[in-house]
């Protein structure tokens, strides 16, 4: 056994990992206690990443189709670039460069992102090349640079320890930052001043460790923030000097703020102006305040308008550049500031260059020794699928992202996918909802396999490293780019230049670097020996320095014109897409704790779904009670674009008029085109980001009479080749759903319809879960319409099939979990009644993943123990180990616990 220091590829807390491997295999992985974004700490999805290197669905060897509507075959590495490399210069030389477009991740590698965005505007003269942070981060660009002048988080993670008062905005860092979150509970704990305001329209995870929940109405940031400005200034809590020494533009919005007097702004967010004052003393009066803020200022058609807002309350405080005070906007995922520094989106050019600009234009072109960078702009996501649905871009090159589950509007998405003349899909795993659109599929090496940088959202570059060589025939993705980058040259212009001569990602990095010196990202002083020696480094590095920077502004001056920031006198503007009678809820998106964006890797992981199994809507009671619906009923949410069926949760922490829905699933998870077939593709003017977050639905009760649930242990203990099969069912019904179980090495299918299906879709349900052998126990009343098999391996329930009213899922679900024994059943196992005859008890939703630990023994735990919520947590810690070791759950822990103090 080995040890290799890495980093997590899930998000942008970007923390520092170990991995033991042994030269085959990834064992395990454990947080790097020496990498200053995590000190050892690693959060459940962290923590299991050994378990998504391998196994069924990996994309292998490269397959390729000539052919639409033909299967993709398997062909060798020079037979699909060299196809990929004539199908992409025939293209170019027919319809010009912007007839071809490349749409990359904010998970590929710094030097991954460098090959394609040279690629794209060095050789083929495009700048349609976006990335998937475009829907997660370009809201946070365009907010900086409006103010700052430079899209460049200010701030650090040590800042939370010197803050003394901590606003969170549109994020629930508790789920989506697990790790950040862990640090902002210690500096709670140490330091119980401490003020935490949270901004979010739900009472998430992170609301509970408030001081002050700001329950705004959705979309309503602009007004807050606005307001919060008001009451500063009739407070006398702004920074006069500062504002005259560092900043301008301040007239106007002085002006502008005078609109949102705290009662008109409290009004409008649906909030008290008592709520809103204490909020602006609390800013106003520490001596340091720090912002963290996420999707639910990003994701919005006016996501740069709230960005700008709230950075206009730091520089009227003088809340910036010093410790613990700034604005900081966590990013997603793992290198969308990579992508960032690269200028790998279409609207942006390396080393934070302006694409607009002919000077900094001429400059790119020089350092890379081509005439000339196109000066159009390119396609952003959104746009750029819409002009491949019109047939505008005719081939589009994919990479390590997952458009046809990502993007809002998935009809209209998928449309554009199956229009296209040519999809190149390069991926890491080939069972992803946008690979049945690929005609060339290019397998690319994954976490654990490949070398290169990352930067997260401190502005810290830490190394990526290789433990194991990729399976099968995948290469590093920078390798692919390079090596079709040569091939499309030759084809365009009869030679190859040094363009693509890399020969490591080592030698991009250093290339890359040579063109950030001068830059506010100049990280010239930096390289591979030097992340070697001193460890992960934040940028701006220079030459001769010895360490990175911590924080920026610290002398007032800012990457502007005149040296000073520019506040923005934005007015606030509602969400685009408005309920009425026909839509009368707001529907609001976001993360899951134990997920991770489109479950194409933490999906793999079956301890990763115990804690939210299927996908649901959460609904305030008041809604449900209104709606005529209950908990566990099956419902049909329809928006503008589409419809979806998911199951109804009752949910106190959503507000009455709102509803909440995991942005998980997608089609390989759930029947239909998934989360985004209601979601709103309206962008936002300046950062082009689509309104993600919110939209408007109606939700009324699908009636589904008949029931189907499935569960089982393979014989083959090939529970993701199996989870495979079942999802080629989910198109067939008209509700369904599957997952892994997070016990038992098993897999899920559930699903209902207006009516039952035949006797030969039952038969091979049943075949599909080993329950047609001599082994099975069956109990048919067609009477009842129920048809029931049960197997038992070793005396245990090991497979079940439920199809009629599903009398008796949850006890045998215990049964099959638990691995409980049930041979002395017999026959009652078939009985369709509703309680266990062995008094099997319920674990209650799994709220310990580390440990597989339900709310049943934790509430009864939490409950004997006695005294305030702080014992009864440290009382069920000790009993149970549960929230021991990555921690993510003890915010619900703590929230159980109050329960328990209210209940004694
Ligand atoms: Fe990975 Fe979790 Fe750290 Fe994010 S917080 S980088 S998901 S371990």
């Amino acid at each position: 056994m080995a040890e290799i220091r890495s980093t997590c590829c899930y998000c942008g807390v970007g923390c520092g990992v170990v991995i033991t491997h042994d030269q085959g295999h990834i064992t395990a992985v454990r947080g790097d206690p020496d990498h200053p974004a995590n000190f050892g700490r690693l959060c459940g999805k962290g923590l299991s990443l050994h378990e998504t290197v391998t196994g069924h669905g990996r994309a292998l060897y490269p397959e390729l189709r000539r052919q639409r509507g033909a299967a993709r075959k398997r062909v060798s590495w020079d037979e699909a670039l060299d196809h990929v490399a004539q199908r992409f210069a025939e293209t170019i030389r027919q319809h010009g460069p912007d007839s071809v477009a490349f749409y990359i991740s904010g998970q590929l590698l710094t030097e991954d992102y460098y090959a394609f965005n040279k690629l794209a505007r060095a050789l083929v003269g495009t700048n349609n090349i976006d990335s998937n942070s475009r829907l997660c981060m370009s809201s946070a660009v365009a907010g900086y640079k409006a103010t700052l002048g430079a899209d460049a988080p200010p701030t650090c993670y040590e800042d939370i320890d010197h803050a003394d008062c901590i606003l969170i905005a549109g994020s629930n860092a508790a789920w989506a930052h697990p790790v950040l979150f862990r640090r902002i509970e210690d500096a709670k704990a140490k330091n119980p001043d401490l003020k935490i305001i949270v901004v979010d329209p739900r009472r998430t995870a992170t609301a509970e460790i408030a001081d002050l929940h700001l329950a705004i109405e959705p979309g309503t940031d602009v007004a807050l923030f606005h307001g919060l400005l008001n009451a500063m200034l009739h407070e006398g809590l702004t920074r006069p000097d500062y504002i005259a020494a560092h900043t301008e533009g301040w007239a106007a919005l002085e002006t502008l703020a005078r609109d949102y007097a705290p009662e008109t702004a409290a009004e409008l967010c649906g909030i008290s102006s008592d709520q809103l004052l204490t909020a602006a003393r609390w800013f106003g009066t520490a001596k340091a305040t720090l912002s963290l803020y996420c999707m639910g200022l990003n994701q919005s058609a006016a996501g740069t308008d709230k960005n700008a807002a709230l950075i206009n309350l730091h520089l009227a405080t003088g809340h910036i550049g010093r410790a613990g005070a700034g604005p900081f906007s966590l990013t997603g995922q793992p290198n969308a500031m990579g992508g960032r520094e690269t200028g790998s989106m279409a609207n942006l050019l390396i080393g934070h260059r302006d694409l607009a600009s002919d000077a900094d234009r001429a400059e790119v072109a020089q350092l890379w020794h081509v005439p000339s960078i196109p000066a159009r702009p390119g396609k952003t996501a959104v746009e750029m699928f819409e002009a491949i649905r019109s047939g505008q871009i005719k081939a589009v090159w994919i990479a390590c992202t997952n458009p046809a589950q990502s993007l809002p509007d998935q009809i209209a998405v998928r449309e554009a996918l199956a229009a296209a003349e040519l999809v190149v899909l390069q991926e890491t795993y080939a069972d992803t909802e946008t690979a049945p659109y690929a005609d060339v599929l290019l397998p690319a090496a994954g976490w654990g396999e490949k070398e290169g940088t990352v930067t997260n959202s401190e502005r810290r570059i830490s190394r990526v490293r290789a433990a194991i060589a990729a399976p099968g025939e995948a290469r590093p993705d920078w390798q692919i780019v390079c090596d079709a980058a040569m091939r499309i040259e030759r084809e365009l212009k009869g030679s190859v230049s040094p363009l693509f001569n890399f020969d490591s990602p080592r030698r991009i990095f250093d290339e890359y670097r040579g063109l950030t010196r001068g830059r506010n990202t100049d990280i010239s002083g930096l390289d591979y020996t030097t992340l070697e020696m001193i460890g992960p480094q934040q940028w701006p590095y220079r030459e001769g320095a010895t360490h990175g920077k911590q924080r920026l502004y610290g002398d007032g001056r800012f990457p502007t014109t005149s040296g000073h920031a520019r506040f923005a006198a934005v007015p606030y503007r509602a969400v685009a897409e408005s309920t009425d009678a026909r839509f009368p809820l707001h529907l609001n998106t976001g993360r899951l704790r134990d997920q991770w964006h489109g479950m194409t890797r933490s999906g793999r992981v079956a301890r990763l779904w115990g804690h939210a199994p299927e996908p649901a809507v959460a609904l305030n009671p008041a809604d449900l009670a209104q709606h005529g619906l209950k908990a566990g009923d099956i419902v049909q949410l329809q928006s503008r674009r589409g419809t979806l069926r998911v199951v109804a949760e009752v949910d106190g922490s959503v507000a009455p008029g709102q509803a909440f829905l995991p942005m998980h699933w997608g089609s390989r998870h759930l029947a239909g085109n998934g989360i985004n077939t209601l979601t709103l593709p309206v962008i936002d003017p300046k950062s082009f980001q689509p309104e993600l977050k919110h939209c408007a639905i109606s939700v009324s009760k699908a009636e589904l009479p008949w029931r189907l649930i499935a569960f089982g242990t393979p014989r083959d203990s090939d529970a993701l080749a199996l989870l495979a099969r079942a999802q080629a069912w989910l198109p067939q019904f008209e509700f369904a759903v599957c997952a892994l179980t997070p016990e038992a090495g098993g897999v899920l299918l559930r699903a209902a319809a207006t009516q039952a299906p035949s006797d030969d879709v039952l038969a091979a349900l049943h075949a599909l879960f080993e329950l047609d052998g001599n082994d099975v126990m069956r109990y048919d009343d067609r009477h009842r319409g129920n048809v029931r098999r049960v197997r038992l391996n070793a005396g245990r329930v090991a497979a079940v099939c439920l199809s009629g009213d599903g009398t008796g899922e949850s006890w045998l679900r215990e049964f099959h979990g638990q691995g409980l024994p049930a041979a002395a059943l017999g026959a009652m196992l078939l009985a369709p009644t509703a309680k266990a005859p062995g008094g099997a008890a319920a674990r209650g939703r799994i709220v310990c993943s580390c440990f597989g630990i339900g709310e049943t023994a934790i509430n009864s735990a939490l409950r004997s123990a006695g005294g305030d919520a702080a014992n009864r947590v440290a009382a069920a810690q000790q009993q149970l180990r549960c929230g021991t070791q990555c921690g993510s759950c003890l915010p619900e822990l703590r929230r159980l616990a109050a329960s328990a103090v209210m209940a004694a």
